[in-house]
């Protein structure tokens, strides 16, 4: 088995589906007591989100390299970056480690297309759904992403940095979320991708108007495949 190298703590309540599903797929897999050989390289992210906020993308590259050249020194064989957001430095941060790198709108575009889904709707924090790190890759994949309305960008994102990535789960902004995904089943979307690895958390188990493809775990399920693959 080869072994995961992930960059996480981004946010740390995200990193744990992580572990967990990266775990359950192994186990699932292998039976017995297997579980996977990973090894975790976990920021402050009270360190990291005032950068992204101000701009500093470069000190941002710099600093998440470092992590990601400490796990390729560990062992890792290949890398995962726990967060769709900082897949805006991937190319960076995989050349500076000199490993692999498992990309998260890759393996989402690869199960998007799987189940027959050529449009889809994106949830994500203002970067991933304004910037085109990350869409441009959906499209490589086949995969065309539907964006939320402009003026609803600034409260979903505030949701993600100011409620889940401090473990606030709340009844009100799962609605906001849920009439978000009305919109895109409006507009045709046959499913939405939640890019944003806490996103899950919010809405798991929610009746929601399209299925849910959530990053995170669709990403932990490939890396421990992957790692299966030998
Ligand atoms: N984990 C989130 C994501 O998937 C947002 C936190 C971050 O800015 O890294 O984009």
């Amino acid at each position: 088995m080869r072994t995961i190298g992930l960059l996480g703590g981004m946010s740390w309540e995200s990193t744990e589906t992580y572990y967990r599903v990266i775990n359950e797929t192994v186990a699932r897999a292998l039976g017995g007591l297997h579980s996977a050989r990973c090894l975790m390289s976990s920021v402050d992210f009270a360190e990291i989100e005032p950068l992204q906020s101000a701009g500093e993308w470069g000190e941002l590259a710099r600093i998440l390299t470092e992590e990601a050249r400490s796990l390729a020194r560990a062992g890792a064989d290949f890398l995962v970056i726990c967060t769709n957001t900082i897949h805006k430095l991937a190319p960076e941060i995989e050349r500076g480690a000199g490993i692999p790198l498992l990309h998260i709108a890759s393996a989402a575009a690869d199960e998007l297309r799987r189940a027959g889904i050529r449009r889809a709707g994106v949830l994500g924090t203002r970067f991933t759904l304004r910037e085109r790190f990350y869409t441009d890759v959906l499209r490589a994949g086949g995969v065309e992403p539907l964006l939320p309305d402009e003026a609803e960008i600034p409260e979903l994102d505030r949701i993600i940095f100011d409620e889940l990535c401090r473990g606030a789960i709340l009844p009100e902004s799962r609605e906001k979320y849920l009439k978000a995904i009305e919109g895109f089943a409006a507009r045709g979307a046959g499913a939405v991708l939640l890019g944003c690895t806490e996103l899950g958390l919010l809405l798991d188990g929610a009746e929601a108007a399209l299925p849910l493809f959530d990053s995170a775990v669709i990403h932990a399920r490939r890396a421990a495949e992957l790692a299966m693959e030998g």
